[in-house]
């Protein structure tokens, strides 16, 4: 068997493909700004029947593949690539970040034991270490690369259970004296309850302690949930803050936290999935005070670091609880090395990919400055376009210096939180169906609104018209007559 093997096509056709695959991706950066923002139906049994002619048993022509492939992409999705995507934290991803994605694919390191790919764990410990120098955390802060926030957090809940609880890695929860308790808001990212469930403490484990005006966790109410939860004979473990909740963007207080947590020996957690990134801005990174002092952080590079899915960061400055918390050795891994401990033995994951390479070639090119100039920018356009709404006549129902806006008519909202509900989601369908913009509903408090978030650092200021004006029409295409 000296010839080729039948997937061995060659460096010339690799290079083929990638120039064929450069042109699609380059033509829908140009392109993507002037069609529809979502499509006006999911179109799901055209897409069934694209597929079904694809049975994979005669050999395709790239030529034929690729342009198809996107071309479904491009009509049937949500595009979180362009400027007037309000929606959720998903980015447009910077070229860096692309580029990154392709390296990693093409040199494929794997990252599960040092020993196999210590330049590329290397980098990522850059990485880490950099993002914890900006978030104040202490030397020797480790962490790992995660898929996103809900694996980050996930292995947050790990080390808690690890650190809290001496039995927890070996007797698992048959072996905990009391049933534990997990603190988070009612407004923090839903992802706690799957944790709850995955970690074996169950659901029912999660108290969603309720919030303030401004939708911050209320301490108040956390010190009395957990009160009746010491009386009730639960063992209260860990203290779960969120800066910039998924919704409305509210900072929990974290300095009381932090202090509560110590004062009570919890473990303090602080899920700054989305805000976290505004840690590489000088200016705005006292927003964050307080989680200099957490016993584990989230940072998504997929959210606003603008890093192509999927990119979380976990950090701890509690190695040894790391290293506890996903102990293992085989047979069949390379040995450790000395003083670099190996990525699957200190986190959730076994064969790793190379997720930190786009954000470092984003961090080494781009440089820091410029993501502060960037986030800085967004965080002006979220004040322009709360600023616009409310000048035209909306409410703005949340309060964050982050660039998520919250809004709803006055109108509607005199017909009580269902009605108003309903007349909200109808708007919002009425602007994405107009292929002008996406945005979302949301309901804080009990309060149904909608949601504009600024996410992409493709939008400009007249991105920021089109939307308000979009949003007038469709308010004005579904009239209520008002107060
Ligand atoms: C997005 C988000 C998560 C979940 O992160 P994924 O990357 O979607 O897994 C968790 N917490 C907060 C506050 C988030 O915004």
């Amino acid at each position: 068997m000296d010839e080729r093997g039948p997937l061995d096509v060659g460096a010339e056709e690799g290079a083929r493909l990638l120039t064929a695959a450069v042109d699609l991706v380059v033509r829908h950066a140009r392109e993507v700004a002037d069609g529809p923002v979502a499509p006006a139906w999911p179109g799901t049994a055209q897409l069934r029947d694209w597929l079904a002619g694809q049975d994979f048993e005669a050999a395709g022509e790239p030529e034929r593949t690729l342009p198809e492939v996107m071309a479904a992409l491009r009509r049937w999705g949500v595009h979180t690539t362009h400027p007037r995507y309000f929606g959720l934290f998903n980015p447009t991803p910077t070229w860096w970040g692309v580029v990154g994605e392709l390296l990693a694919a093409a040199v494929n390191p794997q990252l599960a034991a040092y020993s196999h790919a210590p330049a590329a764990v290397e980098v990522e410990r850059h990485v880490l270490r950099f993002m914890a120098g900006r978030l104040g955390l202490p030397a020797g802060t480790v962490g790992s690369f995660t898929v996103g926030g809900a694996e980050a957090n996930l292995t947050a809940v790990i080390i808690a259970l690890t650190r809290m609880f001496p039995s927890y890695a070996d007797a698992g929860t048959y072996g905990l004296p009391r049933r534990p308790a997990l603190y988070a808001s009612a407004e923090s990212h839903l992802a706690w309850l799957k944790i709850a469930h995955m970690t074996g403490i169950g659901r029912d484990a999660v108290r969603l302690v309720p919030v303030d005006a401004a939708h911050r966790m209320d301490t108040g109410r956390l010190r009395e949930l957990r009160e009746a939860d010491l009386a009730a004979g639960f063992a209260p473990f860990m203290l779960a803050a969120t800066a910039g909740t998924t919704a409305g963007g509210a900072l929990d207080p974290l300095p009381e936290l932090a202090a509560l947590a110590r004062e009570w020996g919890m473990h303090f957690h602080v899920d700054a999935a989305w805000a976290g990134a505004v840690a590489l801005s000088d200016t705005l990174r006292p927003l964050l005070k307080g989680v200099e002092q957490s016993d584990s952080v989230t940072v998504d590079a997929h959210k606003w670091m603008s890093a192509p899915m999927g990119a979380g960061m976990l950090l701890t400055p509690h190695a040894e609880a790391l290293a506890e918390s996903f102990r293992a050795t085989t047979s069949y891994m390379p040995a450790e090395t000395d003083d670099a401990p190996d990525p699957y033995a200190t986190s959730v994951q076994w064969s790793r990919r190379f997720a930190g390479l786009k954000v470092f070639l984003a961090l080494a090119i781009a440089g820091r400055p410029a993501y502060a100039a960037q986030i800085e920018r967004d965080v002006r356009l979220g004040e322009l376009l709360a600023r616009r709404l409310e000048e035209e006549g909306w409410r703005r129902v949340n309060d964050t210096p982050l660039p998520v806006v919250c809004v709803a008519a006055p109108e509607a909202e005199a017909d009580g939180p269902e009605r108003s509900a309903a007349w909200h989601a109808a708007v919002a369908g009425d602007v994405v169906g107009g292929g002008q913009a996406w945005v979302s509903t949301v309901s804080l408090a009990g309060r149904p609104a909608i949601r504009l978030c600024v996410t992409s650092h493709r939008t400009r200021a007249e991105d920021i018209e089109t939307v308000v004006r979009a949003l007038g029409d469709a308010r004005k295409r579904n009239h209520r007559a008002g107060p």
